[in-house]
């Protein structure tokens, strides 16, 4: 804003802050710590059009921070104005930020970082004429002089990061913490960039070398990055997707364990690392059949979407990114992950089945589910479950098909597919009890939904098509909220798609065996249901000792 001076100076105790001291404040967004100063020197010089470029780092940054490039390098003349405040080469206009080709556009970080420490530049532009070196302490600037026969390219030493903020210098954390976020970033720019030769000695070790890729070639670096040089690795799972202009990437490694610590994860949009926890967990989600429930794997999925569809000048930091349409990049990340995994699975299962010739073998599962039949005995043993409010006190899965619970004093089995079955026939949800969804759900479906839509729509269930493959689940009904929505709808969403039967039970024993995620959904539905539901002999019935002695008649 412009302001109109007025006489009154004396008593004004409004001040504008001086240019020094705006500098040190504006700095704490950009260059929080030593990994957030390697974020914004990488990035400069890959914007340089560096094909190689070499990091060095001492004491975690606090030391020394050297980035050397061999890009299109700073003039003599310029060398002074990269270092101020909202000084860029690479915007002009406000709309440029929705066409952007470079990681930076703010004009700020090399200010913010010279303000903070004590920096020394030597830069030599490509015809090889007009190079310079700069060395400015904590904002000041110390020397300017000419730089006659240099080679092309930029280099910055950074010394005594923050020796002018010690209060900054404080929120160092751990050693350990620094070289961790150091690594993470660094990682980033060898994934996001494999054409690039890096280089990279920390402290007195041994400098590691990344040489430059070939195209196509991505996946080399990732598993050198991933699994720290060791051989011996499953190769990893690879996804690809395309929507309306916006492609994702993915690459999994096939192995996982316990906790996220020592595990990369990265997530990229338009090659630029960014964090969203709700991507995040989507990838966790929709990756658990390939890493097991609970455990996570290394991932790094690449999203490119047209400039103009994402806002990157959400955080002076420019780790947070706003995508205009963040619902469909949410579904077709989730879709394709759970998609391709399951391709995969059916793949390998039935590799050895039809190797070995042995279809017929029962598996233990076989054996628990025939001594489990309820459906088919027309035994008046056990008692019937009186409708009561009482949660169930204990309860498993055993299978896709049962459950066991124990509830009023006694253990019951459980028709799953009968129990899922009965709760859509009776469901009757109405105008307040259906609940729009944040986040569409994806489904697979090629075939028309026309004719079905209005019968699921009843059922609280309104689709909506987003291409060819994809229809977006809109709407629920708050019944289910909270339950694991794709294994819970998917059996009777192609059900009355496809109707390749006519009871839905058998449906799902066929063609989707899993309609429960845990024993709460089952809990949760039995405690929807009513008296009638609950005496039906052929969902519910007391566990008996015949089931019991069948079990071990059959093993
Ligand atoms: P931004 O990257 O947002 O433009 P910076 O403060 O990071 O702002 O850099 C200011 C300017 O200095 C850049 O626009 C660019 O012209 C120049 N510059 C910085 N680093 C390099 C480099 N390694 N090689 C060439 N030019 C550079
Ligand atoms: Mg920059």
């Amino acid at each position: 804003m412009t302001i109109i001076k007025t006489n009154t100076a004396d008593i004004q105790t409004i001040k504008l802050l001086p240019e020094h001291l705006i500098d040190q404040i504006k700095a704490g967004e950009v260059v929080e710590r030593p990994s957030s100063l390697v974020k914004e020197l990488l990035e400069n010089s890959i914007d340089a059009n560096s094909s190689k470029i070499e990091i060095q780092i001492i004491d975690n940054g606090l030391e020394l921070i050297c980035v050397e490039d061999n890009g299109k390098g700073i003039s003599f003349h310029d060398l002074p104005y990269a270092f101020c405040r909202h000084a860029t080469s690479k915007i002009e206009r406000y709309e440029d930020l929705y066409k952007l080709n470079s990681y930076g556009f703010r004009g700020e970080a090399l200010a913010s970082i010279a303000s903070s420490s004590k920096l020394l530049c030597q830069s030599t532009p490509l015809d090889l004429t007009n190079g310079g070196r700069i060395e400015i302490d904590g904002g000041r600037q110390v020397t300017l002089n000419p730089l006659p026969n240099n080679k092309n390219g930029t280099s910055i030493y950074i010394r005594e990061l923050f020796y002018n903020t010690p209060a900054r210098l404080k929120f160092i954390k751990s050693k350990q913490s620094e070289k961790n976020s150091l690594k993470r970033i660094i990682n980033s720019f060898l994934i996001a960039n494999p054409s690039i030769d890096f280089s990279i000695k920390w402290d007195d070790k041994e400098k590691l070398i990344y040489k430059s890729l070939p195209k196509g070639q991505l996946e080399k670096r990732l598993c050198k990055i991933f699994f720290n040089n060791k051989k011996n690795h499953l190769p990893l799972h690879m996804f690809n997707a395309e929507y309306e202009g916006n492609k994702i990437r993915g690459f999994l490694s096939q192995e996982s364990g316990r906790g996220n610590a020592g595990k990369s994860h990265f997530l990229f949009a338009n090659n630029r690392l960014f964090n969203d926890k709700s991507l995040h967990q989507a990838i966790l989600r929709n990756a658990k059949d390939l890493w097991g429930e609970g455990n996570t794997g290394h991932y790094a999925v690449f999203i490119s979407t047209p400039p103009s569809e994402i806002d990157v000048n959400v955080h002076p930091n420019k780790i947070q990114i706003k995508f205009f349409k963040s619902s469909t990049i949410y579904s077709l990340l989730s879709s394709m992950i759970s998609r391709s995994i399951s391709e995969q699975i059916e793949a390998e299962v039935l590799k050895p089945q039809i190797n070995s010739g042995n279809l017929s073998m029962p598996s233990p599962l076989h054996i628990i589910e025939n001594s489990f039949n309820i459906s088919s005995s027309e035994s008046t043993e056990g008692t019937f479950l009186e409708k009561t409010n009482t949660e169930i006190i204990k309860g498993y899965l055993i299978s896709n098909k049962y459950s066991i619970i124990e509830l009023a004093a006694q253990n019951w089995i459980v028709d799953n597919y009968r129990l899922y079955s009965r709760f859509w026939n009776t469901l009757q949800p109405n105008e307040t009890t259906i609940t729009p969804l944040l986040i569409s759900e994806p489904f697979y479906c090629k075939e028309s939904i026309e004719s079905s839509s209005k019968y699921l729509e009843t059922k609280g269930l309104e689709f909506e098509r987003v291409n060819k493959d994809l229809v977006l689940l809109k709407t629920i009904p708050e019944e289910i909220n909270g339950f694991s929505l794709s294994s819970f709808i998917t059996p009777f969403f192609y059900f009355y798609l496809k109707k390749s039967s006519n009871n839905l039970h058998q449906h799902i024993e066929e063609s989707h065996p899993q309609c429960f995620n845990s024993i709460n959904e089952v809990n949760n539905i039995l405690k929807l249901t009513s008296v009638n539901l609950l005496q039906d002999k052929k969902i519910i019935v007391a566990l008996t000792e015949t089931h019991i002695s069948n079990l071990f008649s059959l093993t």
